[in-house]
């Protein structure tokens, strides 16, 4: 004792390790307190949530939405409307074609002649048309000022005016139009926002 008395060191750091284990302890117990107290409103929550109606009190609920407001949801996210290679991206893109870089509206995936194009989201067929550049093409608008472009198709499975739901088939691949002849049969597809073509890959799910 007189030697460990002499050495009052070990007898601090016992003296501390009991303090802080029963500190410890005592902040255990408050924290088992406050979840079993944060845990009482929940589930006295959830009984008056499930007796609810039956005790006269407001049901909270969302109202359904009406047809009209279901037509008109914007999509946030589009499906791929073709799976195949992705050959040329939007933006400044180097044409085999033309041998120059020039602007891409769109995306270029690759596919074989005949192979479905599908729509990327739920809209209406808005324009169907031919040009040098895109061949036959294809107008979906979704809503929102959102519109989507198939072309170089080979077929179109939809009149204008014609309601479409996301993955319908709205035509086929065809042979590619002039302007991007080098590439061989793809689809090019294009996403507008106010007629204003924006990268397709920022809205592919
Ligand atoms: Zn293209």
């Amino acid at each position: 004792m007189r030697k460990l008395c002499a050495h009052p060191l070990p007898w601090m750091l016992a003296g501390l390790l009991v303090v802080g284990a029963v500190l410890g302890a005592v902040a255990a117990a408050l924290r088992f307190r406050t979840a079993v107290a944060s845990m009482q409103p929940a589930s006295h929550a959830a009984q008056d949530a499930s007796e609810g109606p039956a005790q006269g009190q407001p049901a909270v609920a969302a109202p359904a939405p009406s047809v009209q407001e279901a037509e008109v949801e914007v999509p946030q996210r589009l499906l791929w409307p073709i799976s195949g290679r992705l050959i040329r991206a939007f933006g400044w893109q180097y044409s085999g074609t033309f041998r120059d870089w020039r602007w891409h509206p769109g995306v270029d995936i690759a596919a074989p002649v005949g192979t479905p194009v599908r729509c990327a989201a739920a809209g209406r067929t808005v324009a169907v048309g031919t040009s040098w550049e895109m061949g036959l093409w294809l107008k979906v608008e979704h809503g929102g000022g959102l519109e989507t472009v198939y072309a170089h198709l080979g077929s179109v499975r939809v009149g204008v005016g014609d309601r479409v739901a996301a993955g319908d088939q709205v035509g086929t691949v065809g042979e590619p139009g002039p302007g991007e002849c080098a590439d061989g049969p793809h689809l090019h597809f294009e996403v507008l926002i106010d007629g204003k073509a924006v990268d397709p890959m920022a809205w592919m799910e």
